[in-house]
């Protein structure tokens, strides 16, 4: 589990911390020109990378080798997002270091959390950045650092839109955690779509027009600003695809944050998705950005779900669009566009929400297969729970 805490910070050199953070941007922004060749050729290999740079950064900047290493690796981490980004049918430009900020790890970085200060290396060496914190910020960020957590990657961020322009340190921490254990799990089936985003086996529709809308917008104004051509028109492409990016993940955040809120509402242990590896073979080619956004989705889902102990889990999704999920009858004919109605046995309901039902029961299954219990599990429907032997009890 990972978390980010954020503490303010007061410098008496300052001035060693700017001129740092300078040199620390000019040092990303070197590797990914490196690495970003006009031939088209994308290297985000951090080894290839720093054997590209690292003696001409050390010669051209004050930094010492740690914070170089960790440059490098910034740049390399801001191309890497770029190739993933073009794998999936999106745009992408060179990346461009503008905010002032510094990747820190534990060999650049102390936490005296006694002192209220922490260390950090600069181009004049060490120097100390003093906590600015109210008591029960004091006591709050004690309980991190009681020996659960550790201190992992930390970035010193310069927040230019507060007064004075304080920096503060976001401070990365993680601890290990045991895989939940759940003896009796009651489960939320999640059915990932194009035209549904998501449907919850609770009975919850995420539509996906939205989505869809704002894409084919942004597709047809992108293909007109290329036919002009002219360097403006580029320069407007690339800040509509930041914009784009930027909106996608805001609304796949509002819906990942209501489906773990769903699971809370309806006391569920496990969230079932399909397995994505399947998705992503099942999609055309020209739906890659919704294999991107499904991808997105069950990130945000999964780490919002760890923070309040729900678990998150992906099953083989073979069939389960065809099955009924009433009688189990396995037919292509049981579902017309939209629509499921079992040739067997008459059942009938919207097909992506059977498919979610569908999903959620084949965790159970599964578990059930290793387990010698019987009546192992639940699958959470709208207003009550189902077991996989079909025994329903309303809640
Ligand atoms: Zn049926």
């Amino acid at each position: 589990m990972k978390r980010t805490v954020q503490i303010k910070l007061s410098f008496e050199d300052r001035e060693y911390l700017d001129q740092t953070v300078k040199q620390f941007k000019e040092a990303c922004q070197v590797t990914v020109n490196e690495g970003w060749n006009s031939n088209g050729l994308k290297t985000y290999n951090r080894n290839k990378l720093h054997h590209m740079v690292y003696e001409r950064l050390r010669e051209r900047t004050d930094l010492q080798a740690n914070l170089v290493v960790r440059a490098i690796a910034r740049g390399a981490e801001a191309i890497k997002g770029c190739v993933e980004r073009l794998k999936n049918g999106l745009k992408v430009s060179k990346p461009n270091f503008t905010s002032d900020s510094i990747a820190y790890d534990k060999r650049t970085l102390t936490v005296k959390l006694d002192e209220n200060k922490c260390t950090i290396s600069t181009i004049n060496g060490r120097i100390d950045g003093d906590f600015v914190l109210s008591k029960d910020e004091n006591d709050y960020y004690k309980k991190y650092l009681n020996g659960e957590w550790s201190i992992t990657h930390s970035t010193i961020e310069k927040h230019e839109y507060e007064r004075n322009s304080p920096y503060y340190l976001h401070l990365g921490l993680e601890k290990e955690v045991e895989d939940i254990d759940i003896t009796d799990p009651t489960v939320m089936g999640v059915d990932l779509g194009i035209n549904n985003l998501a449907v919850t086996s609770t009975g919850k529709f995420y539509s996906g027009s939205e989505l869809n809308y704002k894409r084919k917008m942004y597709e047809e104004i992108r293909g007109k600003l290329q036919e002009k051509g002219t360097r403006s028109a580029y320069l407007t492409i690339q800040q509509m695809g930041e914009r784009e990016n930027r909106s996608t993940c805001d609304t796949l955040h509002r819906i990942s944050k209501d489906i773990v809120k769903e699971a809370k509402n309806k006391d569920v242990d496990v969230i079932a998705f399909e397995n994505l590896k399947y998705v992503r073979k099942r999609m055309p080619k020209e739906k890659q950005f919704h294999t991107w956004a499904f991808e997105k989705l069950y990130h945000y889902v999964k780490y919002k779900a760890r923070e309040i102990e729900i678990s998150v889990k992906q099953v083989d999704p073979e069939n389960t669009s065809r099955i009924c999920n009433r009688c189990g009858h396995t037919e292509k004919g049981n579902r017309t566009n939209g629509r499921f109605k079992c040739r067997e046995c008459g059942y009938e309901l919207q097909s992506d929400y059977n498919a979610s039902k569908n999903i959620g029961l084949r965790f159970l299954r599964r578990e059930q297969k290793s387990s010698v219990r019987t009546g192992y599990g639940q699958l959470a429907l709208k207003s009550g729970v189902l077991k996989p032997s079909g025994k329903f009890t309303p809640r």
